[in-house]
């Protein structure tokens, strides 16, 4: 079995509302060690044990400065099970304990607080967050960004 987030959440697309029940929750491979439970807010989750580990069990870095291993924001996405809309879900691990979990617009603050984000979270999810920031950026352009040209400008400002 693998582990699993059972966290309330909704949807910004369609405002489904889930909530935190077995058949709502979503896997993941946050805790160091597969254990096949579900974890839920105030859950001890132990994280592997470097940024690298991290990085290397399926999330790419964000551009938040990586201070302390023990307070890390993660940008995780999930698939809203009625009309299908890709959603953002914000999680704070402080300490090893699930402190926060916060069913984000999949956006700029959401993006810029993550220390990691979810491997799926890609030049699509970005360059869709990008063109509502700078509705104004000629779409061939966004086309061609990478995903962190677009995460510098979104976080740091261009
Ligand atoms: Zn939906």
């Amino acid at each position: 079995m693998v582990d699993r987030l059972r966290l309330p959440r909704h949807c910004e697309a369609c405002g489904l509302r889930l909530q935190a029940t077995d058949e709502h929750s979503i896997e993941t491979i946050l805790p160091k060690r597969n254990t096949g439970r579900a974890y839920t807010l105030g859950d001890t989750i132990v994280l592997p044990d470097s940024a690298v580990s991290i990085r290397r069990s399926g999330f790419r870095a964000g551009l938040r400065e990586l201070e302390r291993l023990d307070d890390l924001w993660f940008l995780l996405l999930w698939q809203c099970p009625e009309c299908g809309a890709d959603n953002g879900l914000s999680l704070r691990i402080l300490e090893s304990v699930l402190v926060a979990a916060e069913s984000a617009t999949l956006g700029r603050a959401a993006l810029c607080r993550a220390h990691f984000l979810d491997q799926e979270i890609g030049n699509g999810e970005v360059q869709r967050i990008y063109r509502r920031v700078y509705p104004d950026e000629d779409g061939d352009i966004v086309e061609l960004m990478q995903l962190e040209w677009m995460l510098e400008d979104l976080c740091e400002g261009r």
